[in-house]
């Protein structure tokens, strides 16, 4: 009997050894990577605002970026992905996601910046039967999406977690059409390596970084590139920006004093400044989460296409952006729960009525919206909203049809119900 015992021990410590010895291996080990490419074209490109013509550029203010942040618990992995452009359609995403080594693409979210003065990655009509996008430039930023999400996953390393939720205050954004409709609350994940020191910090918040626009002549990533500057600079590591519910019209708060407003290099830096500066107040004394879980989930997202505008759109352009004379369209709706935050993606614009509703119905102590991301189809407004007041006719005709708010809110609220809760830490404190 005692023999048996003891091999038993001994063949019970044989099994557990290894598990001791390589904690990679462990589940419970958070590690976390980052990485970016830059991806100004050169020579420069025409940049483009939104449907329509592109516009000449004569020079670039910053550069532009894609950006990935991959996370994993040992086995499941996640990359959050950032690309300075208008939107990034999944035309081009799906082909970046194919190149990536060791993550599912159902785990792979890819978001827009938005900001108005990038080349354009949809292939939108120049009213002369052709387009300005560049396939060849398209290309070489998928390539160098692909790298930066690759890099970012050969580089996880072992991290703790930082998470907050907090107002940014200060003169970063407003709504255009109704100076306070618009979510002020700013969230931020932080990764910390082992020495304590953060090497990844990613700002989630909802502006249009339109303060230059798209008819300066300039190339550049907006108020975000001055934000990742700032961040390094104050030793956050490297950022990466994920856009919000930030439709119908929460842009960049860059009113002068005159009414007028300021559409300068120096006024993105100010912003992008102020929002690195109050990202990282608010995340400053956030708990610090060991061992966060991690939970990916992905299904189909469709909408009906009632728009003549956004069809027209699809059917001109070269990169195939759904099926001809589509009267539907289906992309990937993300669903991640990490450490007490959960992250819904939304693929377009939304207005930030159906933000203020869908963060109130998740299930995490922080809730996240990453807009503009896997795919972005126009803006999303509610069947009251849509049509509506005149200020609204833009954003009803760029929106997909009446329909798109409520398919949007009714999914998310299905996917947020049959998905596991993220864990809490409030009750745990
Ligand atoms: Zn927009």
């Amino acid at each position: 009997m005692t023999s048996r015992s003891a091999l038993r021990r001994l063949s019970l410590l044989l099994f557990v050894l290894p598990a001791l010895l390589s904690p990679a291996l462990s589940r419970a080990e958070f590690l976390a990577g980052i990485a970016f490419r830059v991806v100004t074209p050169d020579p420069l490109l025409p940049v483009s605002g939104g449907i329509g013509p592109s516009k000449p550029t004569l020079k670039k203010e910053g550069d532009l970026t894609v950006r990935a942040m991959v996370v994993s618990d040992g086995v499941t992995k996640v990359a959050f992905v950032s690309a300075d452009f208008l939107g990034f359609p999944s035309a081009l995403g799906n082909r970046a996601r194919a190149k990536v080594k060791g993550i599912p693409p159902e785990n792979i979210l890819i978001g827009a910046t938005h900001t108005h003065s990038a080349p354009d990655a949809y292939g939108f009509p120049d009213g002369k039967g052709g387009t300005a996008a560049d396939l060849k430039y398209l290309d070489s930023v998928v390539e160098r999406m692909a790298e930066a999400i690759n890099e970012a996953a050969t580089q996880l390393r072992p991290a703790t977690l930082k998470i907050a939720t907090g107002e940014a205050k200060g003169k970063i954004a407003f709504n255009y059409y109704a100076d306070r409709l618009y979510d002020p609350r700013c969230h931020v994940l932080q990764a910390l390596g082992s020495d304590g020191k953060p090497f990844a910090t990613l700002v989630n918040y909802a502006i249009h970084p339109e303060v230059l626009g798209s008819d300066r002549g300039i190339c550049s990533p907006d108020l975000i590139g001055p934000l990742y500057q700032r961040l390094e600079e104050k030793g956050a590591g490297i950022g990466i920006f994920m856009n919000s519910a930030q439709g119908g019209m929460v842009t960049a708060d860059n009113r002068g004093t005159d009414g007028k407003s300021a559409r300068t290099w120096e006024e993105c830096q100010r912003i992008g400044h102020l929002l690195a500066d109050e990202a990282l107040r608010i995340v400053d004394d956030a708990p610090v989460q060991k061992e966060p879980k991690l939970h990916c989930e992905a299904r189909p997202l469709t909408f009906p296409v009632d728009s003549k505008e956004l069809r027209a759109v699809m059917a001109a352009s070269p990169l195939t952006l759904g099926p001809k004379n589509a009267t539907n369209i289906t992309t990937q709706f993300n669903l991640v729960n990490l450490g007490n935050a959960q992250i819904l993606s939304i693929p377009g614009e939304a207005l930030p009525n159906i933000g203020y509703y869908l963060k109130r119905n998740m299930r995490g102590e922080h809730n996240l919206l990453f807009g503009l991301t896997n795919d972005a189809f126009g803006y999303i407004l509610t069947r009251v909203d849509w049509s509506s007041f005149k200020t609204y006719s833009y954003v009803s005709r760029t929106c997909l049809g009446e329909k798109t708010g409520e398919v949007l809110i009714e999914e998310a609220l299905r996917f947020v119900a049959e998905a596991p809760a993220p864990e809490k830490l409030a009750a745990s404190r």
